[in-house]
């Protein structure tokens, strides 16, 4: 999938805008001109990264779907606490800890290390699965 388009350089602008409001709150907004944030087309699990050397915030593309919006905030605001705890505290504190507990706090979000993944909608139609039958069960009394 390609997403370098005009539609979604302006995505990553609004993205960025909004990053640079929750690091204007932190106190940190100076900071923002180090942190760079990316999608990803990674089919992978986690829906956001951070690296901490780097200062690059990688999104899942699957948060780019409309049905995802309030997950792309919260992941983007998930993974920007990281870097700013990282950066106001160093990295030896506990990934998921107080101070990060707290930057998610003071911008409205509950903090969850995890976001469960029924929450992501991914954007095709779930499967049709038919009802599970196992051939040869005879105990559901619809044998004649
Ligand atoms: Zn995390």
């Amino acid at each position: 999938m390609n997403h370098r388009n005009e539609d979604y350089e302006k995505r990553l602008e609004q993205l960025f805008e909004k990053a640079q409001h929750l690091a204007s709150i932190w106190g940190l907004s100076l900071l923002m001109r180090d942190v760079s944030v990316e999608f990803s087309d990674a089919d992978d699990s986690k829906l956001g990264q951070c690296d901490l050397r780097r200062m690059t915030i990688t999104l899942n593309g699957v948060l780019l779907l409309p049905e995802n919006e309030t997950l792309l905030h919260e992941t983007l605001c998930h993974e920007l606490a990281h870097v700013v705890a990282a950066y106001r505290y160093g990295p030896r504190i506990q990934e998921h800890g107080p101070e990060w507990q707290e930057y998610l706090q003071r911008v409205g979000f509950t903090p969850r290390p995890v976001i469960p993944a029924a929450e992501i909608r991914n954007g095709s139609p779930a499967p049709h699965r038919r009802a599970h039958r196992s051939t040869g069960d005879r105990s559901r009394g619809d044998a004649r």
